[in-house]
């Protein structure tokens, strides 16, 4: 039998997010390659067989899942959200593009998921009705200053954005780092939306003035939003307010 490789978002948690598409590309593979708490994620059957690995060894795992494929294994690689955003499916990409050329042969499929920036948007209201990007603040795999450039070009452009990786134990400065440049383009009144564990039993969503949003509020598992100059908040009795950009800009 010929092996094949799917790269399936498994949602930002909870399983009710999970596509048709991906369960039964989860039903059907014999290996599931990823990073332990993704893999830990899909409840254990018999004649699967679980390939997890530490976070940082993106290409390796990509190429292992390759191998298994060559093989004739049916390899599921997941990944939280969507695979293709800050994931896994890229790095099967690049494995693929440096590797035996016989795996080009290979059926290589993706799979979408729900990705954290829909998940905590759908959560606050609408903040993505404008014009938005996504950048992940992690300085692992660019430089620093790569990222503070687009920041700081994006915060021109007036665009909503949405920080993936926003601080880790080895990088603890950057999300501070971050709001600061945001607060030379943005008022300080600006919605900034923190919406931790999104789909998971301990989710947090909370909404702070840009002049109130500090490093202290996020974690690894945060994804951060600072709203444009038309990011408006609609106040609620006894609840959060609602954020939405609205989808007009005046001529
Ligand atoms: N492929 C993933 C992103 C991987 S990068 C996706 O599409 O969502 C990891 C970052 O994603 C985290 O640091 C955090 O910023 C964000 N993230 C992932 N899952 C999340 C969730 N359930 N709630 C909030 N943010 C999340």
């Amino acid at each position: 039998m010929t092996g094949s490789v799917t790269v399936v978002g498994l949602g930002p948690g909870d399983p009710r997010y999970l596509t048709p598409a991906a369960a039964a590309a989860l039903d059907a593979a014999q290996d599931l390659v990823g990073y332990v708490p993704y893999v830990a994620r899909v409840p254990e059957r018999p004649g699967l067989v679980r390939h997890a690995s530490d976070n940082r060894v993106e290409v390796d795992r990509a190429r292992h899942a390759l191998e298994l494929a060559a093989a004739g294994r049916r390899v599921a690689v997941v990944s939280g959200g969507d695979p293709g955003v800050f994931a896994m499916a890229a790095a099967v990409f690049e494995a693929l593009e440096a590797g035996d050329p016989a795996w080009r042969a290979l059926p290589i499929t993706v799979e979408p998921g729900i990705t954290a920036m829909l998940a905590a948007a759908a959560r606050a209201g609408a903040p993505l009705g404008g014009d938005f990007c996504a950048i992940s603040l992690s300085d692992n795999l660019k430089p620093w200053e790569v990222i503070t450039a687009r920041l700081s070009a994006v915060l021109v452009a007036d665009l909503v954005v949405a920080l993936y990786n926003p601080i880790s134990r080895a990088r603890p400065w950057q999300l501070g780092a971050a709001l600061a440049l945001a607060a030379e383009h943005r008022a300080p009144d600006t919605p900034v939306i923190l919406a931790r564990a999104v789909g998971r039993p301990d989710e947090t969503i909370r909404v702070l003035p840009l002049a109130e949003a500090g490093a202290a509020e996020a974690d690894m598992a945060t994804l951060v939003m600072i709203g444009a100059s038309a990011t408006r908040l609609i106040p609620r009795e006894g609840q959060a307010p609602f954020v939405y950009t609205p989808r007009s800009v005046a001529r």
